[in-house]
């Protein structure tokens, strides 16, 4: 019988005044070491924002302890889930002027409840409730592969092009309005935002689709959530996806089978860059690129990440072939007028 690896993965964030960042990332980048935890931290002067895992239920917990402790939080609400995959390779800091990307920083919400809706309030307005109306605040490719019922789409691209997307809807400034993101940290600014602009019976969902559907799997979401670790995405009982792969190309959720014209490997390729010359019959960055210059070329056989799990679940030592890394920092994409363009992105833990 063999024994597969399980990984225990939070999610928290806290909007709280901090100081002295460089000494705080020190602090959490010696626990973690000590704990053996993985994971992303995003660090500001407005609070902490982070993503999490350990392969021990007694590191998850001590780490959990420790950051209750260590920023004095005693009410920290985690967002538990766990994992047969491991979601980080290593354990990072990074400090930014906002620990969610907003394009306001400076915003920042009030400590305690700004008209939060519990999942099961969240649910009551669905079932019982007709006159509002729902907005998915997350980006187009994470809406894509599922989304409450109903939910409107404002096909952004990041988060910064929600607000002009409310304003001309033309929504009126008293229309009962439910948002709800990953886990909730974007919410807590677009209300700031929205409440600014005048909509004053707007609501957010309590620590997002992930605390939902904790609750509530089966229910009024469909479909799979977006998250922002090498899980991709997670399905109705919070298990990692086993329907999409992480593209090689652009990072977004991919389940389109290709063999790699230069090194035979397989990989799965998103619906946006099968479109894309090179892109489309290559299964990494340095395939589609090599094979764009010498057509003709064959390359070394290399790994792609669904292969190295695979391989490892199964006992076999992956040592000595050369492994691709999908980043999401820099890809060649679609964007949504089905134009190809580079774009970077910032790593993110929402
Ligand atoms: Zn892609
Ligand atoms: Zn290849």
């Amino acid at each position: 019988m063999s024994e597969s690896l399980n990984y225990y993965v939070t999610a928290y964030y806290r909007f709280t005044k901090l100081a002295d960042l460089p000494a705080i990332q020190k602090a959490l980048e010696d626990k973690a070491e000590e704990l053996n935890v993985k994971g992303l931290v995003i660090l500001g002067d407005e609070g902490y924002n982070s993503t999490c895992a350990a392969s021990s239920i007694e590191s998850f917990e001590a780490w959990k302890t420790f950051i209750r402790e260590y920023f004095n939080s005693p009410d920290q609400f985690f967002k538990d889930s766990e994992s047969t995959k491991s979601p980080f390779r290593r354990f990072k800091v990074k400090v930014r002027n906002e620990i969610v990307t907003t394009g306001i920083p400076g915003v920042m919400p009030p400590e305690g409840v700004n008209h939060h809706l519990s999942p099961t309030e969240w649910n009551k307005v669905m079932k019982e409730e007709t006159d509002y109306v729902m907005i998915d605040t997350r980006n187009w490719y994470e809406y894509k592969i599922g989304t409450f019922k109903g939910a409107l789409n404002p096909n952004i691209e990041k988060f910064t092009e929600f607000p002009q997307y409310i304003e001309a809807q033309g929504i009126p400034k008293d229309k009962k309005m439910l948002i709800f993101c990953t886990g909730g940290i974007r919410c807590e600014k677009g209300i700031l935002e929205l409440q600014d602009k005048g909509y004053n019976n707007v609501f957010q969902l309590d620590g997002g689709i992930l605390n939902y559907m904790k609750e509530y799997p089966n229910d009024q979401f469909e479909g799979e959530c977006f998250v922002f670790d090498h899980r991709v995405a997670v399905d109705q009982n919070l298990q990692p996806t086993t329907k999409f792969g992480l593209c090689p190309h652009c990072g977004q959720p991919s389940t389109i089978k290709i063999e790699c014209k230069r090194c035979d490997a397989h990989e799965l390729i998103c619906e946006d860059c099968i479109k894309v010359e090179y892109a489309k019959d290559t299964c990494s960055k340095n395939c589609a690129y090599q094979l764009e210059k010498h057509p003709a070329r064959k390359g070394q056989k290399q790994l792609v990440p669904f292969e190295i799990e695979k391989m490892k679940a199964e006992g076999k030592d992956t040592g000595s072939i050369p492994q691709i890394r999908v980043t999401r920092t820099k890809y060649i994409s679609l964007n949504k007028n089905g134009e190809a363009e580079t774009r970077s992105t910032k790593e993110t833990a929402e």
